[in-house]
């Protein structure tokens, strides 16, 4: 049974705190044993990076690019490894597994380009004499909380930023799959990263609040559910950080009539039931605008039902869920929908039995927005299907769900695309895309319920987010340079 440990200073670090199992998500059986942090060890971490973070935050651009650069080739060459950890503690497809770890190398190929990036400007005279510059700065030790259902593509949109702008950083992931982050740690340090910068501690609500009340800890990135974003958000003002806490979601594909069916099919199966529907961007409500959800759900339908179901590292579509009580909650909503009027035209639940965490993908359509099913992040294979009579209507649906992290629209109407995507009230939006997660250039995040905070993660608000901005004003008299020789100016 692997024992999994902290990292701190570039070594692995086992306490005598409490351990939790780690379970393979396809069988039920425990793998592995995970250390619990308490607030001493987070502290031992927090002073290692404030350690190791300003020599790192003084190296020049140039040096911390190249560190960059050779991460990207390290992770590049090791993406199989990587995607076997995370198969086996979260449970989704090798090709699933290997597509996040993708996502996050793309955040670490933008932040080769860091010295751009942190570029300030400059403005030369503004008064005789007097020039001025901007600079951003690191802001020391940082720190990520992260969920379970990306254990590297989620860690990778905080720390791989955080880093390159000159700050140390403390990284808890979920104490349900924490095995990636050690690996990721490890590796940055093997591509030039000085231990030290990069420190991950295990643990789950003890050291998450560790990390919060830390006075030394300057900013906290937080990506999970929308209860405890609330709260990180909130506590994380209280001690006065930087908060940036990204929450759940309810995203919705709005499908046209004129829509191609055949493509919002498709997309709809791999959206909804990838990864088994958790997805923080999964589609997970289908809005079908005047009356074509009878023709489009039947083509989800054959397609939901041909998915192939196992563990990840089989020949599967689909593989379980990340526990048994995740698992049994989506059953007892999917039975929710059922006793308040819905239509379960796809049942997913014979594949329950006590060997590890499967649920089929199951389909319910006739659903109101006053059914459990609607107003819960189910966050499981489980479809619903709303109608809506007009483009309006599905509009006004999406503006009084409490989420807004992704949208998407199927349409063969250019104007109708155009005028959803300026009043819909979601942050990320997908025109025939049902997962529009922006590209690293760019930034991710939600609005509403789904993101506490001002700032969206990585790209150019991830830069800004882990450093703060200084202006210097500066005078030099030209008798200075008059007397160097300098001509006098005409
Ligand atoms: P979670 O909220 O249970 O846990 C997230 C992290 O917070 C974990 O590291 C966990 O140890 C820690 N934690 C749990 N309870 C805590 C508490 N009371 N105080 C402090 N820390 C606590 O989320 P999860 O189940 O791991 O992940 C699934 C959720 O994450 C879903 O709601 C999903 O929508 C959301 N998510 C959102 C995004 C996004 O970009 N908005 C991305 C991925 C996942």
């Amino acid at each position: 049974m692997t024992h999994i440990a902290h990292h701190i200073g570039g070594a692995r670090i086992t306490t005598d705190a409490l351990r939790q199992p780690v379970v393979d998500p396809a069988t039920g059986q425990q793998i592995g044993e995970v250390e619990l942090a308490d607030a001493a060890l987070v502290d031992r971490a927090v002073a290692t990076a404030q350690e190791a973070a300003g020599p790192w935050g003084g190296l020049s651009l140039t040096k911390r690019q190249r560190v960059m650069f050779d991460y990207r080739t390290l992770l590049l060459e090791r993406v199989d490894e990587l995607a076997a950890v995370i198969t086996r503690e979260h449970g989704k497809t090798l090709d699933d597994a290997a597509g996040e770890i993708q996502r996050g190398i793309e955040v670490v190929e933008h932040l080769c380009s860091a010295p751009d990036l942190l570029k300030g400007g400059h403005s030369e005279q503004v008064s005789t004499g007097v020039d001025i510059h901007s600079a951003r700065h690191p802001l020391g030790v940082v720190a990520g909380i992260t969920p379970f259902n990306f254990p590297a593509m989620v860690p990778m949109w905080m720390f791989p930023v955080a880093i390159a702008c000159g700050n140390g950083f403390i990284l808890k992931p979920s104490e349900r799959d924490p095995s990636a982050s050690l690996l990721l740690a490890q590796w940055f340090e093997e591509a030039g990263l000085p231990p030290g910068v990069l420190n991950v501690v295990q643990g789950g609500r003890e050291a998450a609040e560790a990390i919060l009340a830390h006075q030394g800890i300057a900013a906290v990135s937080f990506v999970g559910s929308t209860p405890v974003a609330r709260s990180i958000y909130e506590n994380g003002a209280r001690y006065g950080k930087r908060v940036q806490a990204l929450g759940g979601a309810k995203n919705h594909m709005v499908v046209m009539p004129d829509a191609d069916l055949d493509a919002a099919a498709d997309a709809a199966v791999s959206a909804a039931f990838g990864s088994a529907g958790q997805r923080c961007m999964a589609v997970s409500a289908v809005v079908a605008v005047g009356g074509v959800g009878a023709e489009l759900v039947g083509r989800i339908t054959k397609r939901a039902a041909d998915l192939r179901i196992g563990a990840g590292d089989q020949d599967v579509d689909m593989g379980p869920m990340i526990t048994r009580e995740a698992r049994d909650r989506a059953v007892h909503l999917v039975g929710t929908g059922v006793e308040q009027g819905a239509e379960l035209e796809l049942d997913g639940r014979d594949l329950v039995d006590d060997e590890g965490f499967f649920l089929g993908p199951c389909l319910l359509t006739d659903v109101r927005p006053d059914m459990d099913v609607y107003r819960e992040e189910i966050f499981g294979p489980v479809l619903i299907v709303l109608d809506a009579p007009t483009v309006d209507d599905a509009l006004q649906l999406i503006d009084d769900n409490p989420y807004g992290n992704g949208v998407a629209i199927f349409t063969e109407s250019g104007g109708v695309a155009r005028e959803f995507q300026r009043r819909v009230s979601a942050g990320m939006v997908g025109v025939n895309v049902p997962i529009p997660v922006p590209l690293s250039f760019y930034s991710f995040g939600g609005w509403d319920d789904s993101l506490f905070g001002s700032s969206h993660i990585y790209g150019p608000e991830g830069v800004a987010f882990y450093t703060r901005g200084k202006v210097v004003t500066t005078r030099w008299t030209q008798t200075d340079g008059l007397q160097m020789g300098f001509a006098p100016p005409n």
